[in-house]
């Protein structure tokens, strides 16, 4: 089956994002997707809810979940797709994987304190909607509607990435357990959004030779996350290193999101689309 509008990244309330799984499931349909999957952070928790409201509007659905890992020092994302959702492993290793957010928080927390700003925590939490799975997203929002910044951008800037005062280091999930939870629960592993992690060109050679290595066969190069130049770019990767392509808008937040879900444009049409191995695993 050929899809023409596949969105196959996104949050709810979940994780980060700000709609439920039914409201996404309505928006993505309206705006034209026609092959969906919600990838909330660290968690399967929506998966249920997102294959039941794709079906109640008529869209075609694949499971989903962005995995955070370690990886040369930084934090990179992995999403996982059309796997079995209750298959143990991966229902346990992302449990594990959230675990840490509780006491990272705090720490965050405590860390902006020193910096003039209380209660990051307590703020933070009235906007979660997954009590496991609580974000530097969450502070963000916190930061912005407590007048400290203007918005997220802003906030990470300043406040949440690597050296400045709120952020905390922290050890996700190794590649290769990522990669093998997916694909021992039958579904496909994809380097998500590569542009972001500013890594060298060794460090990136590292990660999709070793990610490949662990039986990872697709790129995400379409994305939300991506200007055109770099979509270009990891097209080129993809078809360096035959890797299936994926695209995803990364879709969060009406206020907050730079892209809309289905409004990517198309993939370049000589990769061969991560979808065209899922066709199976479509509910
Ligand atoms: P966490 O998993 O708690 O480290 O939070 C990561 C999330 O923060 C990402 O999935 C994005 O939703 C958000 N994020 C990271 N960097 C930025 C940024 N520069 N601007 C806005 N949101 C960001
Ligand atoms: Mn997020
Ligand atoms: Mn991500
Ligand atoms: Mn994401």
């Amino acid at each position: 089956m050929n899809y023409s509008n596949a969105d196959l990244h996104c949050h709810s309330v979940i994780s980060d994002g700000t709609l439920t799984p039914e409201v996404l499931a309505k928006r993505a349909k309206s705006n034209g997707v026609d092959l969906w999957s919600l990838t909330d952070h660290d968690e399967v928790g929506g998966q249920d809810r997102a294959i039941k409201a794709a079906q109640a509007v008529g869209l075609n659905y694949l499971t989903g979940t962005e995995v955070s890992v370690s990886f040369a020092g930084k934090t990179v994302h992995i999403v996982g797709l059309g796997f079995d959702h209750n298959q143990s492993s991966i229902v346990s290793g992302l449990r594990a994987t959230r675990e840490g957010r509780e006491l990272r928080a705090r720490d965050m927390s405590s860390q902006l304190e020193k910096v003039g700003i209380g209660g990051a925590y307590e703020g933070a939490l009235k906007y979660v909607g997954n009590p496991d799975l609580i974000s530097r997203t969450h502070f963000a929002r916190f930061l912005v509607d407590s007048g400290v910044c203007s918005d997220t951008s802003e906030v990470f800037r300043k406040y949440l990435t690597d050296g400045k005062p709120g952020f905390v280091e922290h050890k996700w999930a190794a590649l290769s357990d990522a990669v093998h939870w997916i694909t021992q629960a039958s579904g496909i592993a994809v380097i998500a959004h590569p542009a972001r992690y500013g890594f060298t060109a060794n460090e990136e050679y590292a990660l999709i030779t070793e990610f490949m290595a662990h039986g990872g066969t697709a790129i995400e190069v379409v994305t939300g996350s991506h200007t055109d130049a770099e979509a270009a770019r990891y097209a080129e990767v993809a078809r360096e290193f035959k890797l299936l392509a994926s695209r995803g808008s990364d879709f969060h937040s009406p206020n907050e999101s730079r892209l809309d879900l289905g409004t990517l444009t198309a993939l370049p049409s000589d990769l061969t689309p991560v979808w065209t191995m899922l066709s199976e695993r479509v509910h």
